[in-house]
């Protein structure tokens, strides 16, 4: 069975058709993305998917990845710190290193990229990659994945001047879209229902893998998986649980994260994580490899109710994961997670650790209640948030701009 046909069964044939029929302009065109890794965090998880599916469609899909020195990847997760509000200066050398660095890669790409009918650059990691490409034949889409919602101006004027000669930008919600000199589109990101990640489990698997993590199937269960990352709060998460655990003896937390390899943070947030877990056996802080994907498919199903207690969020995929498996997730107020997480619908939004300690409380007395949350956040993401939406969306993107 072709890939397409895979989908149809998820999505009805209907969907695919329209597929075929949106890119017969773009048949044999030559599509590039462009990003700073391969593997952690949702970008990765989101072209991992895409590409093969535009090959599919009769787009020749390429996906190219930068690569860099630690000061380089200091200056983007700078970037990506500042852009999403911290108010850190990034010093003169990171700003070096990150020309330098664009610089040297554009040597490598330079020929794929001048000969692409499109290219989607993802994130600020590769941004410089443009202004490096004078002889572009194609259309170049900048595709920010970050809450820029409130960024710190002297970064976002200094990534600007690289990012307003693109003929477009993609923002994931209206709140990030920037003053910028071309036309700017809101494209929510997706997950792949046929993915490792999301396909069904049977009970067995899952409880193997719980086994495998002394997770206790009998009693309550709250999940997070996430990168060891501060916006994504986990500190926040253990305070919530403990809390809740007043009320609830059995409940357990499950921390589950890998590091990213663009995200140089990662082991200095795991340590802080452990701290704030010791002692508490009912804690598991699980540090998974990048192609655990059956594990977190597992973790998020054995779950009562997931959270996502980030402090800012582009788009929050761990919640789109989350709620296809029909669980309610209780989600930090911020970015993309108050698109999908409607609050007392299909989950709840909080600002505290005091706040998700109630919720959590709430929907483990009230099991229909949970349920039903659970039905309805399958249902938001199966209407808006799987990848068959996103690639129309894209693909209207290149029709649009190639007029
Ligand atoms: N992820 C994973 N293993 C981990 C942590 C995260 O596979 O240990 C995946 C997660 O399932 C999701 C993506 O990485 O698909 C994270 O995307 P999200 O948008 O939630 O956050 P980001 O890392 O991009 O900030």
């Amino acid at each position: 069975m072709s890939l397409l046909e895979e989908y149809a069964r998820v999505t009805g044939p209907d969907v695919i058709a329209q597929l075929q029929q949106l890119t017969q302009p773009l048949q044999g065109m030559k599509l590039v993305h462009v990003s700073s890794t391969r593997s952690g965090g949702g970008v990765a998880e989101i072209l991992n998917k895409m590409v093969p599916l535009t090959r599919e469609l009769g787009i020749d899909t390429q996906w190219e990845v930068i690569s860099g020195d630690s000061d380089f990847f200091e200056c983007t997760k700078g970037m990506h710190n500042t852009l999403q509000g911290n108010r850190i200066p990034l010093g003169d050398h990171l700003l070096q290193s990150y020309e330098a660095t664009n610089a040297h890669n554009a040597e490598r790409l330079r020929p794929t990229l001048e000969a692409a009918d499109f290219v989607f650059i993802h994130d600020p990691q590769p941004a410089a990659l443009l202004g490096l490409c004078p002889n572009r034949r194609g259309k170049w889409i900048w595709r920010c994945h970050i809450d820029a919602s409130h960024p710190y101006r002297p970064v976002w004027k200094y990534l600007r001047q690289f990012v307003a000669p693109y003929d477009a930008s993609v923002f994931s919600l209206a709140a990030f879209a920037q003053e910028l000199p071309h036309p700017q589109y809101l494209i929510p990101p997706s997950i792949d229902p046929l993915a490792e990640k999301n396909i069904d489990l049977d009970e067995e698997t899952i409880a193997e893998i719980c086994d495998q993590y002394q997770i206790d199937r009998q009693r309550p269960l709250i999940v997070q998986i996430s990168r060891f990352d501060r916006f994504k709060d986990p500190v926040g998460v253990i305070q919530a649980y403990r809390l809740a655990k007043r009320y609830l003896p059995g409940l357990q937390l499950v921390l589950a994260g890998g590091g990213a390899a663009d995200d140089p943070e990662g082991e200095v947030v795991l340590d802080e994580v452990k701290t704030a877990a010791a002692y508490d056996a009912d804690i598991h802080v699980l540090l998974l490899p990048p192609d655990a994907n059956l594990e977190v498919n597992a973790l998020q199903r054995a779950a009562d109710i997931v959270v996502q207690k980030s402090l800012r969020e582009g788009f929050g995929l761990t919640v789109t994961e989350a709620m296809w498996k029909g669980k309610p997730v209780i989600g930090g107020d911020v970015g993309g997670i108050r698109l999908q997480v409607v609050n007392y619908h299909t989950g709840f939004l909080v600002n505290t650790p005091e706040g998700a300690a109630l919720r959590i409380r709430y929907l483990l007395h009230q099991k229909e209640r949970l349920e039903e949350m659970g039905a309805k956040a399958k249902a938001l993401v199966r209407d808006n948030f799987l990848i068959t939406r996103h690639l129309r969306e894209y693909l209207t993107l290149m029709v649009a701009l190639l007029n």
